[in-house]
């Protein structure tokens, strides 16, 4: 199927398209979250197997998006109805006389905002085309077609090329299915840089200045060729929801839909916004424009397994500050907080020492689990595959004294991958170190990406002349656990492994009561630590499964004060031109 597809796309590229299948949406009554879908596929053989995804790209776990559908029917040209069936949880098999256009209608429920597929309401409607609109196999490289019925008021905005008011062509189903469409009233702005336009769509109430939202984003994205040469659209879209109760983004082809708490637009909060984008719009060159073979071209059907998405998404994540340092957006000082940030978190994570970022990688489909065995068992892609990405740069700087940067690489990838044709592995990922090196990078990368590694970050900071302090008041009593307070009890919500909790045997979910005799509530327990010292002993009554329970636990202790990352005291010149090269702005003043 793979290879059929790639061929499909390619002949997509240079002939005329074969046929052309057509979507329609109704959603002139939205209240009860529903849109009226019909689709004509051009003919077909005795039977057509049609599709929904089971994953939404940008999300890398099964989603089961099929779960949406109801009144599934299908008909021949003359309206003559078909027989079908489902073969499996995604696919209807439709059994047709193989004379002409197959019609296929069904209904779709989306009411999953924050997962950012599907939502349809009385006052707008999201469609990620994965979690709408059928495909079939044989016609996914055909050109596509799709139009909307609006209810009045509503207007429509995609990435896709646009043929008239709320209606859409695009040259097959993969650049369907990875362009969105907001649909509804919206707040709409647009601007050109670099020779690029862009739009701005806002759905929602909110605290937000949509000129200001502009103006930022129209700064931030030029940008981006402080790390890539060239673009790969001509026109991109921001989608952002002005939303309560959910948050995130999701990155496409040539737009973005960015989720975020409506009255968080104004003060501190909204470098957080600016944050948001700037991630997803790296996104257009890593992930979108050039990206691991195993999802090219994405397999909808079932996970896209990969040793790499540390790198789509921990690299991505490592590149978005600086952009930001070099819009004169973010101070560069507040970016030295970002890293103290990441180095306190990860040095608050005992799965640094169980998971390599390849591991996270390969493992994202499943890596939904709770918070707690998350942290004790398991890396991040974002933020310990953003540490991945530090090394690399930190050791390219180094190793060829300032000439090459991670950027370089990237770059590499866009010039070698961008075009969509291929993914790459990891080992092409090697080539390219090879190539700009002169050397193997081999070694490095079995001990940084496939183990898992606990970064030394002075020695990551120093060649760049800044120092760490990692907390330097005294040395404080912990305990090792994280609790929530419900119904004035202390409830452990997360023991990390191999702290004083830990090693006294206590677990989440367990009620704490008492210690050494005496009850203790959340703020008497604040108290307590401070008063007690690291190597103290207490008893610790608790509660679990309904019975009162008691354990020794020895108290850890950890220096009080935050993370910091400063300027050295004394940085030499080449620290300073290293740190230019790394950062792609000025070594700062004192
Ligand atoms: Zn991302």
């Amino acid at each position: 199927m793979k290879a059929w597809v790639a061929a499909a796309l390619m002949a997509a590229v240079s002939t005329p398209a074969m046929a052309r299948v057509d979507y329609a949406i109704d959603l002139t009554a939205p209240d009860h979250h529903t849109g009226q879908v019909s689709i004509q596929f051009p003919s077909a053989g005795a039977t057509l197997d049609v599709k929904m995804p089971a994953w939404r790209t940008g999300r890398y776990t099964i989603m089961n998006l099929a779960n949406g559908v109801s009144d599934f029917a299908a008909s021949d040209a003359s309206g003559r109805a078909l027989k079908w069936e489902k073969i499996d949880k995604s696919t209807w098999r439709i059994h047709t006389d193989g004379s002409g256009p197959v019609r296929v209608k069904y209904e779709i429920y989306g009411n999953e905002l924050g997962a950012r597929s599907r939502h349809i309401d009385d006052s707008h409607a999201y469609l990620d085309a994965s979690a709408i609109f059928m495909y079939a196999d044989a016609t996914r490289g055909d050109d596509v077609s799709v139009s909307l019925k609006l209810p009045p008021a509503w207007k429509a905005y995609s990435g896709m090329e646009s043929s008239a008011p709320a209606r859409f062509i695009a040259p097959n189903w993969d650049v369907l299915v990875d362009s969105p469409i907001e649909a509804g009233v919206s707040q709409f702005r647009s601007f050109n840089a670099d020779g690029k336009r862009y739009d701005l769509v806002v759905w929602g109430q909110g605290n937000y200045n949509i000129d200001k939202m502009a103006a930022d984003l129209k700064t931030m994205v030029p940008k981006s060729q402080t790390i890539w040469t060239g673009y790969p659209f001509n026109r991109y879209l921001f989608i952002v929801h002005a939303t309560d109760n959910v948050g995130g983004a999701t990155e496409h082809k040539n737009s973005t839909v960015i989720q975020f708490p409506r009255y968080r637009f104004g003060g501190d909060s909204y470098m957080s916004f600016l944050s948001t984008a700037a991630h997803e719009f790296i996104h257009t060159w890593n992930v979108k424009a050039y990206r691991n073979a195993a999802m090219v071209p994405y397999d909808y059907q079932r996970e896209n397994y990969t040793d790499l998405l540390w790198m789509e998404e921990g690299s991505t994540e490592y590149f978005t500050a600086p952009l930001l340092v070099r819009t004169g957006l973010l101070p560069t000082a507040k970016y030295f907080d970002v890293l103290a940030d990441t180095i306190d978190s990860n040095k608050n994570r005992p799965g640094r020492l169980v998971q390599s970022v390849a591991g996270a990688s390969f493992d994202e489909w499943i890596s939904n689990v709770d918070r707690n065995r998350s942290s004790n068992a398991w890396v991040n892609i974002y933020s310990e595959g953003a540490i991945a990405s530090w090394a690399l740069d930190i050791a390219l700087l180094r190793d060829t004294g300032g000439k090459v940067n991670y950027r370089d690489v990237h770059e590499e990838l866009w010039k070698l991958y961008g075009n969509g044709a291929k993914g790459f592995t990891s080992a092409d990922v090697r080539a390219v170190l090879q190539r700009l090196t002169g050397h193997s990078w081999d070694t490095w990368w079995a001990q940084n990406i496939d183990m898992p590694a606990d970064q030394d970050f002075a020695a990551l900071l120093a060649p760049v002349g800044l120092k760490l302090d990692m907390g330097s008041g005294p040395v404080l009593a912990q305990a090792g656990w994280q609790a929530d307070e419900i119904g004035g009890a202390m409830v452990l919500g997360g023991v990390s492994k191999g702290g004083a909790a830990w090693n006294a045997g206590l677990e989440t979910g367990d009620i704490l009561v008492a210690i050494d005799g005496g009850r203790v509530g959340p703020s008497r327990f604040r108290d307590m630590l401070r008063e007690r010292k690291a190597g103290d002993t207490m008893a610790v009554s608790f509660f679990r499964r309904d019975q009162l329970m008691s354990r020794k636990l020895t108290l850890g202790g950890r220096p009080s004060g935050d993370v910091a990352v400063t300027l050295a005291d004394k940085a030499t010149p080449a620290q300073k031109a290293l740190f230019e090269r790394w950062l792609g702005v000025p070594y700062p003043s004192r």
